[in-house]
């Protein structure tokens, strides 16, 4: 991020455009309807408005002679649109005055740029892309735009409207705003978006005990509750809707290690987030102060997010984490996320199920040569099923040495996919016989071990085979 997007306050003093032509009209009604007063200097000194409204106009100082010589005095900042070789002059000139200054279409000589703007009246959305790409952010708008009600804007409004005196009636910060959740996200919000103002008016008025309609227990305390959620496994945008409000709503977020930043990043900015896994080297704070940290937050009146890689119930001790906060009497709601091996099966097209070729799904963890041998091997000779592996890195030669026990043919093919869906994944495939060597070529994990036929319709299986393919043609060339 290069610049940091701030809504800035156009009617204390002026901003003064330079340029002409359709460019710097266009600049002068976004600057006018944001409510600013503007010294224009017409470059042609053409000062034609092109049809803006009085109001708007009234706001419009149009003005002469050289603008890099110009009384500068009550600027607040700079815009040049349409300006030519005027434009980065004027640039070096705000600079060195340390006044904000925009030259469009050029960054090396602006200090802030335009934003792709959605506006529904006080509900004011900007996107940028850091002055990359203003198509793209015209296309992010569009996606904005359709998501938006109409209405939104006069639901900021309304709400603006009752701040103060909800402000003095409900002083607890958190049970203030899980008093306007209820009311955006409920039946008067609901009123608003519809159109029906009045209606909703008198709703809000009728409300009655504005503590208890904010959730919150008789003592007048609020009532917290704990949301087990899935993070999936690593790319953010394998959250699902309901995780992503979820982490818009939390107040703490408890993290695995398995979580990446770039999934925090779409967390809430206020919320504490509380690293709780293990981390390279070290162990982590363990099951039962972690349980115990959940149930704390919750009875502090916090909504907290425990937030797991991939699934909670898959190899994520969710069971273990429920069972706890069922015993504390505590409110809690399971959401669930893409666990790993879906991650890891889509992003490298292993069909995890296939025809007659594969007809059975086996999840099972192989987190140390103990664990492995705990497994059952024998119950997973079956060659129309798929076995997924978590954790089973460092048991490679154990899961090897069961399998090929149990009698699966050493040629069964296998794919170590480590970092799935992140932007480093990477991915080994080879046959059970190769497994350990297939796990040190991925250097690095987390990493899943799918076994079974269907690794063979793989991506990279098939990469390999073109290849192979190709070299034998080569070979046979020479
Ligand atoms: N609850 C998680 C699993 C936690 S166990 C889930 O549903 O995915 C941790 C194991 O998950 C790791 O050892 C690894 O085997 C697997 N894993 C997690 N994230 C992964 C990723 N991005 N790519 C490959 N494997 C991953």
């Amino acid at each position: 991020m290069r610049f940091l997007p701030v809504f800035l306050d156009v009617q204390h003093g002026v901003v003064m455009l330079v340029g002409e032509g359709d460019l710097a009209r266009a600049k002068l009604r976004v600057l006018a309807s944001a409510g600013a007063r503007i010294r224009w200097f017409s470059t042609d000194n053409n000062h034609d408005l092109g049809g803006l409204g009085d109001d708007e106009a009234a706001r419009i100082e149009p003005a002469s002679g050289d603008p890099l010589t110009a009384e500068l005095n009550g600027v607040i900042a700079v815009v040049c649109a349409g300006a030519g070789d005027v434009g980065p002059a004027m640039s070096a000139r705000a600079k060195a005055l340390g006044l904000p200054v925009n030259v469009m279409d050029d960054l090396e000589h602006s200090t802030f740029i335009f934003p792709a703007i959605v506006d529904r009246g006080d509900v004011v959305v900007a996107i940028g892309t850091g002055g990359a790409s203003p198509v793209v952010a015209r296309r992010v708008r569009e996606r904005i735009e359709a998501m938006l009600p109409a209405r939104i804007g006069e639901l900021a409004n309304f709400i603006g409207r009752w701040r103060k005196a909800i402000h003095d009636l409900i002083p607890e910060f958190a049970l203030r705003r899980r008093f306007w959740e209820r009311v955006v996200d409920g039946p008067i919000g609901a009123l608003v978006l519809a159109g029906r103002k009045d209606e909703a008016e008198s709703a809000l008025k009728n409300i009655g005990d504005a503590s208890i309609f904010a959730g919150a227990r008789p003592s007048g305390e609020a009532t917290g509750a704990v949301a087990l959620v899935g993070a999936g496994p690593g790319d953010p945008d394998l959250l699902t809707v309901k995780a992503l409000r979820a982490l818009q709503d939390a107040d703490v977020i408890f993290y695995d290690e398995l979580v990446s930043p770039g999934i925090l990043g779409r967390a809430r900015r206020d919320a504490a987030r509380i690293p709780v896994g293990r981390r390279v080297g070290k162990p982590g704070i363990g099951q039962d102060a972690i349980n115990r940290l959940l149930i704390e937050a919750a009875r502090k009146g916090q909504r907290a997010v425990r937030l797991k890689g991939g699934d909670p119930f898959i190899f994520g001790r969710g069971g273990e984490e429920i069972e706890a906060l069922r015993q504390a009497n505590v409110a809690y709601s399971v959401i669930p996320g893409i666990t790993a091996g879906f991650g890891a099966a889509a992003q490298f097209e292993v069909p995890l199920t296939f025809r007659r070729e594969a007809l059975r799904v086996t999840f099972l963890t192989a987190h140390k040569a103990s664990d492995a041998e705990m497994v059952d091997w024998s119950t997973l000779t079956d060659v129309a099923m798929t076995i997924v592996v978590y954790m089973g890195m460092t048991a490679a030669t154990s899961v090897r040495a069961g399998l090929l026990g149990a009698g699966r043919s050493p040629k069964t093919p296998v794919g170590v996919f480590a970092r799935a869906t992140r932007e480093d994944a990477a991915a080994a495939i080879g046959n059970l016989d190769e497994l350990p060597d297939l796990v040190e070529k991925v250097a690095g994990g987390p990493a899943i071990l799918i076994i079974g036929d269907v690794v063979a319709h793989s991506a990279p299986a098939r990469r390999q085979q073109l290849t192979q393919i190709a070299s034998f043609f080569q070979v046979a060339a020479e």
